[in-house]
């Protein structure tokens, strides 16, 4: 699992090359599209990943180590005891192994979770017949037909939402967080600890709601649900999402509301934008 997780997040990391000049290439819907989904299905597969990962124990992959650990009892000789803490090692850098990569797994996850709300937020497709308006999302799921049975459609850029495109190719999308952090100049680490600390204290600062799109699986059919929640829950969304969804309800992308312009839920997210912005 952690070879499979590392070659697609190592994919994600040359994909990135395209995504430089983003504001110029979308010049029409079909290269906005392209990007989009493109984003879209690489968030799919890492939410796959991330619950499989949950699923074999990555979340606390050092466990298993201490109940290993404390079962040396009085009668094992020194050659067992040995060969216990070989086990011991080998199981500790597999640990080790399994944490990397699930995090890189959650800020990638994360990364790509704003990148989709900066576009979601950027991108208005109207129906030239009778000039309605679509979000990405809705267009998507409504198979980018319109209400009004056409299919004949035009991009225009949503001039009233909040967003920066400019961050996207600056998001750790391939989860990659301390590479780009360690190839910070020394100028850069302190411009990414301040924007970190200005981000930290818009967190206690402001009330903030947040409003995460969730799919879920019910009677066989797969729902998409707005979920708009209190302020209380905006640093647990998940674990609220999956008391009231269950274990396989998917966080698809965060709203971002116009009057609140910053969400910063949590640590991936935290640190993602600080260095998309530095
Ligand atoms: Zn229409």
């Amino acid at each position: 699992m952690i070879k499979e997780s590392e070659k697609f997040l190592n994919e994600i990391e040359k994909e990135r090359l395209y995504l430089t000049n983003l504001k110029k290439d979308f010049k029409d819907l079909e290269s906005f599209l392209e990007i989009y989904e493109l984003l879209k299905s690489n968030l799919d597969k890492l939410q796959e990943m991330k619950e499989s990962m949950d699923e074999s124990g990555y979340t606390a992959p050092f466990r298993s180590l201490n109940r290993y650990g404390s079962r040396v009892s009085e009668d094992v000789d020194f050659e067992e005891l040995g060969e216990i803490s070989r086990h011991n090692q080998i199981f500790r850098n597999k640990a080790s192994a399994k944490k990397n990569s699930f995090d890189r797994v959650k800020y990638a996850i994360s990364a790509h979770r704003i990148a989709l709300g900066n576009l979601e937020e950027y991108a208005k497709i109207r129906c030239k017949d009778c000039k309605k308006s679509y979000r990405v999302s809705s267009f998507l799921d409504n198979g980018k037909v319109c209400k009004c049975g056409s299919s004949n459609f035009e991009f225009k850029i949503n001039h009233s939402g909040v967003h920066r495109l400019e961050i996207i190719p600056y998001l750790p999308l391939s989860g990659n967080y301390m590479v780009l952090m360690s190839g910070l100049s020394s100028w850069g680490r302190e411009s990414f600890k301040r924007v970190l600390n200005v981000l930290k204290q818009q967190r206690r600062g402001v009330v903030k709601t947040v409003t995460p799109i969730v799919k879920y699986k019910e009677n066989g059919r797969t729902i998409t649900k707005r979920v708009p929640l209190d302020s209380e829950f905006a640093d647990s969304y998940e674990d609220e999402l999956r008391r009231r969804f269950g274990k396989g309800v998917r966080i698809e992308r965060l709203e971002f509301h116009r009057t609140k312009p910053t969400i910063i839920n949590d640590k991936h997210t935290c640190t993602n934008l600080a260095l998309a912005y530095v």
